[in-house]
């Protein structure tokens, strides 16, 4: 088997890893991070991936670990809700600071070589995969985005995920392990914030017409888990072929609305394992094995990534929202096409 090399420990990297060694590939690992981490992310994992996970024995020691299943959704616009909604089918909620540990114990477990500290700057020659997240694009149409996430207590949740919409924003919380909520919110601006590092948490209880402060009154939010991320590219970008082999954000990233991005992160990495092997073992070249995985990534991403971005539209516009949370009885089957379209 010839050497593979993943510069990237995030959930892509890692799944990707585990993957491999699991087919007996050798496998080198950068990140240049360490483990356990605090990362902005929703925290709320649904989708394929949650199944991969399961495959990959990692769903059961999340649980173990306090991961909670969420099976209820409450959207709020401002102060109205609402009704409480089943979900499709229930999601993961677990921080990424005990996931991606998990991973990265997984990975070890099987023999893989994991490097942390290790920022990688040679080159994407062949057998070395690129998993190393999102790119940075300063400005969307004019809009600057900005993601922020703290972990909390003392918060009463109606429903395992609430998601609160406003104007220029929106937060999601859902619970994650102890009596923990993770508290994470997307924000577009046109103007930079200057006080945001020592506004953050007015920023996630009541910014842009977001209403969460009366809900929260008694919040204690642990300052050490706060992350904050500018220069979002919550536009998709395309799947072209950049001529390196990228797995994850790293090929493109779906709108942070549809808590979907981490699945798909997953996903990709999943879908590439095959092609991979292949040419470890000798089986198939590189160029081939990536325009295979490329093309796997076209036809199972474009339409989701599609209705995403008009899921993303949609919710930041005040008609849309406003119907959305006043159309009581179409809310169950209008979630149940959103969850679908946005997930196979
Ligand atoms: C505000 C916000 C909220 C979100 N909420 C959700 C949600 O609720 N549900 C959901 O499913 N998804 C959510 N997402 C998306 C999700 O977080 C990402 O899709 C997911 O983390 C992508 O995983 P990844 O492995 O591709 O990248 P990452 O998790 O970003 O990992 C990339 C890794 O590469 C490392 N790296 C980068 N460069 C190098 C280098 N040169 N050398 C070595 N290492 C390097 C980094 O340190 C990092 O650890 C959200 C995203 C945002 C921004």
């Amino acid at each position: 088997m010839k050497p593979i090399t993943i510069v990237g420990g995030g959930l892509a990297g890692l799944t990707l890893g585990i993957a491999l060694r699991r087919e007996g590939v050798p496998v080198t690992l950068h990140e240049a991070g360490q483990y356990p981490r605090h990362r902005v992310c929703g925290e709320f994992l649904s989708g394929r991936g949650v199944e991969i996970l399961r495959q990959l024995g990692v769903y059961e020691a999340a649980l173990a670990a306090g991961a909670r299943e969420a099976k209820t959704l409450k959207f709020f616009s401002g102060d109205t809700g609402t009704q409480i909604v089943d979900m499709p089918e229930p999601a993961l909620c677990i921080s990424r600071y005990r996931l991606d540990a998990l991973l990265a114990d997984a990975f070890i477990g099987r023999g893989g070589v994991l490097q942390t500290g290790s920022r990688y700057s040679g080159g994407y020659a062949e057998g070395v995969i690129q998993a190393t997240g999102r790119q940075v694009q300063t400005e969307v149409a004019g809009w600057r985005w900005i993601g922020i996430k703290a972990h909390a207590l003392n918060v009463a949740l109606e429903a395992d995920l609430e998601m609160h919409f406003g104007e220029n924003a929106y937060v999601g919380l859902c619970r994650v392990e102890g009596k923990r909520v993770n508290v994470c919110g997307l924000f577009r601006t046109k103007e930079a914030i200057p006080d945001l590092k020592k506004e953050w948490d007015k920023w996630l209880l009541g910014a842009c017409g977001v209403a969460l402060t009366k809900k929260c009154p008694n919040i204690i939010f642990d300052k050490d888990s706060l992350c904050v991320v500018a220069g979002l590219p919550v536009k998709s970008f395309q799947n072209s072929d950049t001529g390196v082999f990228s797995v994850g954000d790293a090929v493109t990233m779906i709108p942070p609305v549809t808590g979907n991005g981490m699945s798909l992160a997953i996903e990709s990495a999943w879908k590439a394992v095959g092609v991979i092997q292949g040419y470890a073992s000798g089986q198939i070249s590189w160029k081939p094995a990536q325009e295979l995985a490329r093309q796997g990534y076209a036809r199972s991403y474009d339409r989701r990534l599609r209705w995403a971005a008009w899921l993303q539209r949609g919710v930041f516009s005040p008609l849309v929202r406003g119907l959305l949370v006043r159309s009581r009885p179409v809310w169950p089957p209008l979630l149940r096409f959103g969850f679908g379209v946005t997930r196979n």
